[in-house]
């Protein structure tokens, strides 16, 4: 089974709330082996919500709808599902006593406004909502089937753990799983990488993306099947395909800051930091990876001069004076040289003591955050290398 989401409501499109159910929708059916096709956000307008739920029979089987199903008059979900399947709303007294019932449980009067939500596409299941008053519903046609949820994020979970998810499984038999495996990697081009594996990339199951970030990359593998031994067999096997392929690129299931943070603790080695910039990319990588503060004694961080020229020789002195200073097994030193007419500045990096005196220098363009991170990830990318060749 294949499904498609669609998120109603003009305040997603407007920027002012941000779409968490199509997230939580698409984790859950992964959770179920169903393949997600698209998500897709639209407002508060029937005929363009109706347009898209037929567009989305058109390719799959199951189109999940969440939001505009209040009273008020721009919820128009339930209007539009209607449309889409071409058949009449229909009246359900039962319906409208619940939602009556729920108000007096409140100490409230129900407003007549609420009697639209009384209103469901003929021939569609009720799913009643005990956690809200805008009920829920499944309808199918020849083309496949549309399950409507309320927008409110907790209503929504709800009636997705305790009336969708049994449906899909007891109803339509959807028992599978997908299983998603992430692998790092650093170290050679998106692109060459991208051509080493374009044949496992353009492969349906399992699945194999790329996704990039400061010069690092999440490998995801993705694999289908009817249990999880099955889908782990899957992933095992794509794994070692990619390892055999990408060798020394492949970190591991960890990132490459915490492989290093992992791999210097083992060996007992502390580190000292010492960052010609207030931004602290190196200190904010360290410190944002699990484990990594305490393997640190002390970092220093000051706000460069533009000390012209002599980078290199101040991230060497750096790296030394820090590493006795705060009596560290390894000193790590960073000072960025002047900006360049293009806006790169060659950024010099150093370290002393147990892993050996090293230096080396990286271009890198540090008018973006992504930038600064690269510093992070050079320091990070050299560490590795070097503690692999101890
Ligand atoms: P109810 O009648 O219970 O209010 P509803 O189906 O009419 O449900 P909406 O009016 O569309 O729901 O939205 C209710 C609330 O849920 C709003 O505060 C909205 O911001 C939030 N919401 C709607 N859709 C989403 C979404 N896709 N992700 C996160 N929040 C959402
Ligand atoms: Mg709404």
């Amino acid at each position: 089974m294949n499904a498609e989401i669609i998120a109603v409501g003009s305040e997603l499109l407007l920027g002012e709330t941000i779409d968490t159910n199509s997230a939580y929708l698409a984790r859950h059916l992964a959770g179920m082996g169903i393949g997600l096709y698209r998500k897709a956000v639209v407002g508060d307008n029937e005929v363009r919500i109706a347009t898209m739920i037929e567009e989305a029979l058109a390719r799959v089987d199951l189109v999940i709808c969440t939001g505009g199903l209040g009273p008020t008059v721009d919820d128009v979900t339930r209007e539009a599902v209607a449309r889409a399947v071409g058949r009449p709303l229909v009246f359900h007294p039962a319906l409208l006593e619940q939602i009556e019932a729920r108000f007096r449980s409140f100490g409230r009067t129900m407003s007549p406004s609420n009697r639209r939500q009384a209103y469901v596409p003929e021939g569609a299941q009720i799913v009643e909502n005990p956690v809200g008053t805008a009920p829920s519903f499944i309808v199918s046609d020849a083309r496949g089937t549309v399950v409507v949820l309320p927008g409110v994020p907790s209503e929504m979970r709800y009636l997705w753990e305790h009336a969708i998810t049994p449906y899909l499984r007891d109803e339509r038999g959807e028992t599978g799983v997908i299983l998603v495996h992430t692998l790092y990697a650093t170290g050679m081009s998106e692109s060459t990488i991208g051509e080493i594996i374009a044949d496992l990339m353009e492969q349906e199951n399992p699945t194999v993306g790329i996704s990039a970030k400061r010069g690092q990359y999440e490998l995801r593998i993705g694999a289908r099947a009817e249990h999880q031994a099955a889908a782990a067999a899957l992933v095992a096997e794509t794994e070692a395909t990619l390892r055999e392929r990408l060798g020394e690129v492949i970190i591991g299931n960890e990132t490459l800051e915490q492989s290093v943070v992992t791999a210097l603790r083992a060996r007992g080695l502390t580190l000292a930091i010492a960052e010609a910039t207030l931004r602290a990319p190196i200190w904010r990588a360290v410190q944002a990876t699990p484990g990594g503060g305490a393997i640190v004694r002390g970092v220093q961080l000051w706000q460069a001069d533009g000390a012209a020229g002599a980078a290199a020789e101040r991230a060497d002195a750096a790296a030394r004076a820090v590493r006795e200073q705060y009596g560290a097994a390894v000193g790590l030193g960073a000072c960025v040289g002047d900006r360049a007419a293009d806006g790169f500045s060659d950024v010099w990096l150093a370290c002393d003591g147990d892993l050996g005196t090293h230096r080396w220098s990286r271009r890198i363009d540090l008018n973006t955050d992504e930038g600064w991170g690269f510093i992070a990830t050079s320091a990070f990318d050299t560490f590795r290398r070097l503690l692999g060749e101890q």
